[in-house]
C-alpha cells in the first residue's frame, strides 16, 4: 500500500521534510507518495501529515484562514500519524503562550517560543529518543521548549533536563529538526511505525542511519 504523506506547505522547510519523508520509506521499503498542503481538501487524503517548521505565527494564521487547521484536528481524531516538528510543534500544542499563534490542541503540551534561543541559537546535540537504538543528530533552531505535558503524553527524548519530543497518541512532535539530518529514523518512527502496529515486533529491522 502506498503512504501518502502530506507536507503542510503554507511556510517554512517543506522540501526538506519531503526528502526525509522518502528517504525513511525507502529505507522500511514502503511506497511513499508525497502532497505538499496548501490549501483545505488535500489533508481528508493524506495517511500521514508533518507539520515543518518555519514561523509558528504565519503558519497558525495561514492554517485557520485556508481552512486547514480544522482538517489536520480532525486527522488527528482519527487517529492518524503526525510529526510536527519546531514551529509546526508550537502551533499543533495545546498552548504557546502567545496571542498570536492560533494552537490546534493536537499536543497536549504548553510550550515556549525560543526558549532555547536565549542561550544559543542554534546548536546540534546527540539525543537519546525513547525507540531508537543510537543517539539521534538534533538540530535546534530557535527551538521551543515543552514547559508541560499532559498526563497522556509520553516524553521521548529531553535535552538539558527539559522535554524535547514527544508523543500524544498519534502525534510525534519535536522541539528540533530531525529533518535536517540524512537521518530519517524519526519520521520512520513518528510515520511508518505508527501506520502498521505490527512494524513494533522484533523482526522490524530499524534503518540505518545513511551517515
Ligand atoms: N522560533 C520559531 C517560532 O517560534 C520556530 C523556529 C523553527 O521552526 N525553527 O515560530
Amino acid at each position: 500500500m502506498t503512504l501518502t504523506a502530506g507536507v503542510v506547505a503554507v511556510q517554512g522547510d517543506v522540501s526538506e521534510h519531503a526528502d526525509a519523508v522518502r528517504r525513511a520509506g525507502e529505507a522500511c521499503g514502503r511506497e511513499t507518495e508525497v502532497v505538499e498542503v496548501r490549501t483545505a481538501g488535500t489533508v481528508p487524503d493524506c495517511d500521514a501529515l508533518l507539520m515543518p517548521g518555519g514561523e509558528s505565527t504565519t503558519i497558525s494564521r495561514l492554517l485557520w484562514s485556508e481552512g486547514i487547521a480544522e482538517e489536520i484536528v480532525d486527522h488527528v481524531e482519527a487517529g492518524k500519524p503526525v510529526l510536527a516538528t519546531c514551529a509546526g510543534l508550537i502551533v499543533a500544542a495545546a498552548d504557546a503562550g502567545d496571542d498570536r499563534v492560533r494552537n490546534l490542541g493536537a499536543v497536549d503540551v504548553t510550550v515556549e517560543r525560543n526558549a532555547f534561543g536565549r542561550q544559543k541559537d542554534s546548536f546540534e546535540a546527540p539525543l537519546d529518543v525513547s525507540g531508537l537504538d543510537d543517539p539521534f543528530p538534533a538540530v535546534f533552531i530557535r527551538a521551543p521548549v515543552i514547559a508541560d505535558v499532559g498526563d497522556d503524553v509520553e516524553v521521548l527524548a529531553e535535552w538539558d533536563g527539559r522535554p524535547v519530543a514527544v508523543r500524544d497518541g498519534p502525534v510525534v512532535g519535536t522541539s528540533f529538526h530531525p529533518e535536517l539530518t540524512p537521518d530519517a529514523r524519526l519520521h520512520d518512527l513518528a510515520l511508518f511505525e505508527a501506520m502498521d502496529g505490527a512494524t513494533h515486533s522484533e523482526d522490524r529491522e530499524e534503518p540505518t542511519p545513511d551517515r
